[in-house]
Formats: C-alpha cells, sequence, structure tokens
C-alpha cells in the first residue's frame, strides 16, 4: 500500500512486559483520521471508554501526520493523545519544536504505550534502534535537570527530549509532557498518565532526513500557495511583520483586554484594566525579548526567548510567554509583573504541569483567600509572588492544600466550598468559568 507521507510504522509498546510491537497503520484509518491527532483518537477510542486513565489499561499515543518531517510550513508539530485524567474524556495536546520531525525521520508515525514499566524507564530511539532503558537516574528530576541530563550522557546533536517533572510522577491531573524544555503539551494531564506507566522520557537522536512528496506536481503548488499566505504581509504570520511574528501568541493580550474579554482575578471581572499591558507581548517584546527561535519549518517564529535582567529572577532565561500561560498567572491570578509570570511559566515547564491550568487552582485560592473563605488553609494575596511561586512547589510534590489544587481547579472550588466561588468547567482550551451563586 502506498500511504504517501506516513512511514508507515507505529511501535505499540507494552510496558508491563518490555516488548514493542512494530505495525503499519490500517490503510482505512489513515485515509479516514489523517493526521495525527486523528489517529491517535481513533486508537484511544478504539481502547474503550471505561478505561481509568490512570490505569495500565489507559493508552498514552505520541503522534505525527502525513506531512510530518517534510518541508510544509509549520508542520514540525506533534499530538499527545490519551484519556485524560482531568476530564475523563480523550484529550490531545500538541508542541511545537523539532521532536515530531525527528520521530518521522527516525523512521515512525507514532508511539503508542500501554502498561505499566516495573520501573522508572525511558524510551531511547537512535541508529535505527528502539531502546527501553531505566530511567531511575532521573526520576525526581525536573524536566530541565532531564533534560541536561541526556544532553550530557547522548550528546546535544539532533537530540530531542520529551519528558514529564515532578508533577508528572506524582499523577498531578494536569501535568504535561514537555518537549526541549519549553515546548509544552499542556493541556488535559497527558504527563500523570505517563507517571502512572512509570515512563519518564522519550529520547530521539536523528539527523535530518527531509521526507519528499510522493506526487511533487501536486505538492509543489500547493505548498507554495500556503507559503504565500502565510508571508503575505497583511497577515498576522508574515515573518517579522505580522503581530504573530512579532509578538507571538501574546499579541492577545492588549486586544482581548481591550473588548472586555479578558478573565482577571478568577473571572470575577472580564478587563484588567491598564495592567494588561504590563504582562502584554508588546511589553515583552520591548523589555525581556531576546531571541525568536521558530519550529521544524516555520517561517513564522513565534516563539520568543526571554530574558529576565533585574529584580529576583535576574538570569532566569525561557522561552516563551505565550498568551493562554500569561493571562492565567498574570490577569487570572492579579498579577501584573511580566517578570513573575516568566518565572511562574518556567516553574510550570521545569515541574511539568500545564501553565495555562495552574493559574486555575491558584486564583481560586486568592479568591477564597479575599473573601475570608480559607477555612485554615492559610491566605494567599493576589499577585503574590513567594505565595504563588511556593503554591507551584505544593502542586507538583502534592504537599498540603497543594494535594488538592493537584486535582484542578474544580476540586479546588470544591475544597473551598463557597457558592460565590467560581467553578471551572470542565473542559480544554478555553478558560470558561460559571458561578454557583
Ligand atoms: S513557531 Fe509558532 S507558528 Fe511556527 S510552528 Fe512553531 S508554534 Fe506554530
Amino acid at each position: 500500500m502506498e500511504l504517501g507521507g506516513y512511514a508507515n510504522k507505529v511501535a505499540w509498546v507494552d510496558l508491563s512486559a518490555g516488548k514493542v510491537d512494530f505495525k503499519p497503520i490500517a490503510e482505512d484509518d489513515a485515509r479516514k483520521y489523517i493526521g495525527g491527532r486523528g489517529l491517535g483518537v481513533k486508537y484511544v477510542f478504539d481502547n474503550g471508554p471505561k478505561v481509568d486513565p490512570l490505569s495500565p489499561d489507559n493508552i498514552l499515543c505520541f503522534m505525527n501526520g502525513p506531512l510530518t518531517g517534510s518541508e510544509a510550513n509549520m508542520s514540525g508539530r506533534m499530538a499527545i493523545v490519551t484519556k485524560s485524567p482531568l476530564t475523563g474524556t480523550v484529550t490531545d495536546s500538541h508542541h511545537g519544536g523539532w521532536s515530531a520531525a525527528r520521530l518521522r525521520w527516525s523512521g515512525y508515525d507514532g508511539l503508542v504505550f500501554k502498561g505499566k514499566a516495573a520501573k522508572p524507564t525511558y524510551v531511547y530511539i537512535h541508529d535505527g534502534q528502539f531502546e527501553l532503558l531505566d530511567a531511575s537516574e532521573v526520576w525526581g528530576k525536573g524536566v530541565h535537570d532531564t533534560v541536561k541530563h541526556f544532553k550530557n550522557k547522548y550528546g546535544e546533536k539532533d537530540l530531542t527530549v520529551i519528558t514529564i517533572g515532578q508533577a508528572g510522577e506524582n499523577q498531578v491531573k494536569f501535568a504535561c509532557w514537555v518537549n526541549e524544555n519549553d515546548r509544552a503539551s499542556g493541556r488535559g494531564g497527558t504527563g500523570a498518565v505517563g507517571g502512572s506507566k512509570n515512563l519518564k522520557a522519550i529520547v530521539i537522536k536523528a539527523e535530518k532526513a527531509i521526507v519528499k512528496a510522493s506526487d511533487r506536481d501536486a505538492w509543489k503548488p500547493a505548498h507554495d500557495r500556503a507559503l504565500k499566505n502565510i508571508m503575505a504581509e497583511e497577515n498576522i504570520t508574515s515573518p517579522r511583520k505580522g503581530g504573530l511574528s512579532v509578538y507571538g501568541t501574546n499579541v492577545l493580550m492588549n486586544i482581548t483586554n481591550s473588548i472586555g474579554a479578558l478573565p482577571t482575578k478568577n473571572s470575577q471581572v472580564t478587563s484588567y484594566g491598564e495592567n494588561a499591558e504590563k504582562i502584554s507581548g508588546e511589553y515583552i517584546n520591548a523589555n525581556l525579548l531576546v531571541d525568536n527561535p521558530t519550529c521544524h519549518a516555520c517561517p513564522v517564529a513565534c516563539k520568543k526567548e526571554v530574558e529576565v535582567k533585574d529584580g529576583p529572577y535576574k538570569g532566569l532565561r525561557m522561552e516563551s510567554v505565550e498568551y493562554e500561560p500569561a493571562w492565567s498567572v498574570g490577569a487570572n491570578c492579579g498579577n501584573n509583573d511580566a517578570r513573575l509570570v516568566a518565572k511562574m511559566i518556567d516553574l510550570s515547564n521545569d515541574f511539568g504541569f500545564d501553565a495555562i491550568e495552574i493559574g486555575h487552582p491558584i486564583s481560586i485560592w486568592m479568591e477564597a483567600s479575599e473573601k475570608g473563605y480559607t477555612n485554615g488553609d492559610g491566605k494567599i494575596a493576589w499577585g503574590d509572588a513567594d505565595g504563588m511561586t511556593n503554591a507551584a512547589a505544593m502542586i507538583a510534590k502534592r504537599e498540603g492544600l497543594g494535594n488538592v489544587m493537584a486535582d484542578g481547579a474544580e476540586a479546588t472550588a470544591k475544597h473551598f466550598g463557597h457558592p460565590e466561588l467560581a467553578m471551572t468547567v470542565k473542559g480544554q482550551g478555553i478558560p470558561l468559568t460559571i458561578r454557583a451563586a
């Protein structure tokens, strides 16, 4: 069968048995459920609706589509698909960088994990080898130290590390997988599923091997048309001219604020007034920006690498302050300090949990503190820097109130148990809250 694009090979890993089967993609599936998300959702659906997300029976899929690893624009993204411990339904969350392309250049469309390893385990894919190895050395480490460990061990060249941090190991329900230090597949708790399987990291070493179109005559005009749209000066994607390219996704902060659509202080109001500017893409561009990295095959370069040059987080260098995390740990936590926003996102990436979700339980605690509903849990003020960074550590380690917050916003609101507090609706992508009162 000629599927075109696909490597036509998925690694099905039984972690309980320590075995891997390499299987082709059924042609019918490839055509009906085209792309990484489609195939992953199909596999999770076939695995059954009654599976406990944190049990060995759940499957965890790292999936590519048929364009991955080719020269197609913006094709360097990977979908992680599983049954979510946070929402109880299927979740798919995507990251950029180079891991998707490197997986494809290694000859795979996807990796699907089932079961539970007897001890901490990582996968190392290199030189035609697929190895399941002991991860005890990095179990307990954060994302940044884990990446450093594998770079020291295998060399930086052509290397990708996708890993969980302490949050995934401790099955925080919004723990995630983080690729190359800062690119998170943030939503839905995919990292907790990894932790429940004792799966710490996917390490891939692969030289560039651009995937060629099987029908070059059909490919070229379609590719050129897409590129023309991306490069057009009037579009937000226009390199170094459009809003997405110049300011990253945080170009949205001032826009959403100006139309009264920026949930603020646990969504009690929908505008952060003049404070929004202080955590906006424009402010960060003018004050903290040091580089504009990109993903495989993308001329947009929406990633914004920042460095904090003064204050308590001086020396922090990270990528990047995206709009949704900046909203979550910024406006929604009553925090107008861009440097603290960068610190909180970096902590989220290092502990390995979703920097969008984290602002919900913390802001609920803040509102509970303001209104005196803390029931002996202690108080945290809006924008309290030490309180926020301590809360992040408490959540990652499931310590004290952090053990409640680690189960998500809904559990946190229920814990404080007052009808005036916001209840976050189960869902993904949209910071939607309703109020019981
Ligand atoms: S640089 Fe930005 S726009 Fe380009 S693929 Fe990566 S995430 Fe997408």
